[in-house]
């Protein structure tokens, strides 16, 4: 039977609850248990995929085509397991179900609550992984601080699952402890406070994890210990670490990963050795050399293109180099004051390689345009990805094809060269939610191609999120010209890849690769981009 471990976060956003649950599936999936980690997100949202990067940052997509928190992300990276639909679930889409089945009748006239309705929903919703019978552990986190309204159901869902699991369920409660330079010290009030707020849901922390900036002594955990009525070993502190790679290694000096096998009655065992992991750890730290990456996109937020910066260090760590990702904003290359042009310009020329980013709509396009061809004419090692790969080829028709006008519909529904179109399939659409081509789809290689050497195969799968794509009538003109494609959908003949092969390294993909990049299968993609920037 599977066990539970559930995630949650007092006192403050931000603290890292996914880094936390992420860490904990490695910890436990390096003693040889079978783990997944799933998140509920508390807003009404059927799922982010309506959400503006400000808001969330990056919408991470599944392999069966979910748009879901960026957590989600870190727990691929962090555990390489591979998460579906039924491992992200926000309030709306609780809701929605709940009220489709009454809709449908399936109460037989009851009336609906939020208990025990609403809770019963999540409980299904959270034991559903559980009852695969695929894991030992099922990792639930929960998004949002305690405390908040929208987390109350979430609570009492996990209060009676508490209650009817007995041990086969902890309850791991993060929370911050600020330092006050003022009086020189660490405070754990919050914490105290956080926990209170938990009993009053009924649920009794099993484990603390305190975030701090500064080191936590003895005194200070058998403190939280005693006010907290939580063993002291089950205080466990992360401090800021210089990598969030760092924190797996820290929990289990801490012995994180023992306290949750003892609290559940589970032998604990000898602590395993994380052999590659403390490899690739290894490799960051030891890394002198930089390579230097311009991100060429509109969000100015760290977080908006998390898969990505991600993607770009793991593959810059196994090639024994540090990456330097500097953020230059499409908008200020033509739109900027003097000042913002001149730096981003400046930004551009500085750069190893570039990537010009996804995104959607035309704010900030006619820069990542002007990055491309720059990219392009100056023989820069450049990264097209989803949007970035439908700007190459809008460059492309521009100035090498001569179509001046030439745009995706997406920005100018009326060019006349809509190299960039809509898809056949999306044109009845009117629901924006979740109606995409999302997820996994196969795409066939060309033979011969660097591609194909690149992946060492001819046929991959990669996730997708785009409306448009590359319209098949200016094929034939593309590869006269020398931009190729180099890689399609063997069903629909979408193109998936275009390169022009005379350059160093120029590629577009109408697929994300960064979201299967993962801490020990750095992407193959990302290899080659970052080794062509190295090289360059
Ligand atoms: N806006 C583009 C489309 O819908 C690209 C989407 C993306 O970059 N993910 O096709």
């Amino acid at each position: 039977m599977a066990k539970y471990i559930f995630v949650t976060g007092g006192v403050v956003s931000s603290l890292g609850k996914g880094i936390i649950s992420s860490s904990i599936g490695k910890l436990l999936q390096a003693r040889g248990y079978k783990i997944t980690i799933q998140k509920f997100d508390p807003y009404i949202n059927i799922d982010p995929g309506t959400l503006n990067p400000y808001e969330h940052g990056e919408c991470y997509v599944t392999v069966d085509g979910m748009e879901t928190d960026l957590d989600l992300g870190h727990y691929e990276r962090f555990t390489g397991i591979q998460t579906t639909r039924a491992n992200s679930m926000t309030t709306g889409r609780i809701y929605k179900s709940v009220i489709d089945k009454e809709r449908r009748g399936d109460y037989l006239g009851k009336t609906i609550q939020v208990v025990p309705h609403i809770t019963d929903e999540i409980k299904n919703n959270i034991k559903c992984l559980g009852e695969t019978g695929e894991y030992d552990f099922v990792i639930t986190e929960i998004g949002g601080t305690i405390g908040d309204i929208e987390s109350a159901p979430f609570l009492e869902a996990i209060r009676q699952l508490k209650w009817e699991l007995g041990r086969d369920s902890i309850s791991v409660h993060l929370t911050y402890v600020p330092y006050l330079k003022a009086a020189d010290e660490l405070k754990t009030k919050p914490t105290q406070h956080s926990v209170k707020e938990m009993l009053s849901y009924g649920i009794q922390p099993d484990i603390l994890i305190l975030r701090t900036e500064k080191h936590l002594d003895d005194n200070m955990r058998m403190k939280v210990a005693g006010f907290c009525n939580v063993d002291l070993e089950c205080v466990i502190q992360s401090e800021d670490l210089p990598s969030i790679y760092e924190v797996p290694v820290n929990m289990q000096r801490q012995g994180l990963d023992s306290a949750i096998l003892r609290k559940m009655g589970i032998p604990v065992g000898e602590t395993p050795k994380l052999g590659p992991w403390l490899n690739f750890l290894e490799l960051r730290n030891t890394a002198t050399e930089i390579v230097r990456i311009g991100l060429v996109g509109k969000y100015d937020l760290q977080d908006a293109y998390k898969s990505i910066s991600e993607s770009l260090s793991h593959a810059a760590t196994y090639h024994h180099h540090k990456v330097k990702i500097t953020f230059i904003n499409s908008e200020h290359l033509t739109d900027g004051s003097a000042e913002e042009k001149q730096l981003a310009e400046q930004q551009l020329k500085e750069q190893d390689g570039l990537v010009i980013c996804p995104g959607f709509g035309q704010r900030g396009i006619e820069g990542k345009i002007l990055a491309t061809e720059y990219a392009r004419t100056h023989n820069i090692p450049c990264f097209g990805i989803c949007l970035g790969m439908q700007m190459m080829v809008i460059e492309f028709a521009r100035n090498v094809l001569g179509y001046k006008d030439a745009n995706s519909s997406e920005m100018d529904a009326s060019t006349p060269h809509n190299v960039i179109d809509m898809m056949e399939d999306q044109k009845n659409i009117s629901n924006m939610g979740g109606t995409m081509r999302l997820g996994a789809y196969d795409c066939e290689l060309q033979p011969g191609s660097r591609l194909a050497e690149i992946y060492g195969s001819v046929m991959v799968r990669e996730r997708h999120r785009h409306r448009y794509e590359f319209n098949n009538r200016y094929l034939e003109e593309y590869e006269e010209k020398g931009m190729q494609c180099v890689g399609r959908n063997p069903e629909a003949k979408l193109v998936e890849i275009v390169e022009i092969p005379t350059l160093r390294w120029f590629i577009g993909t109408q697929f994300h690769p960064e979201y299967q990049s993962t801490v020990l299968r750095p992407h193959p993609l990302f290899m080659s981009f970052i080794k062509a920037a190295i090289d360059k």
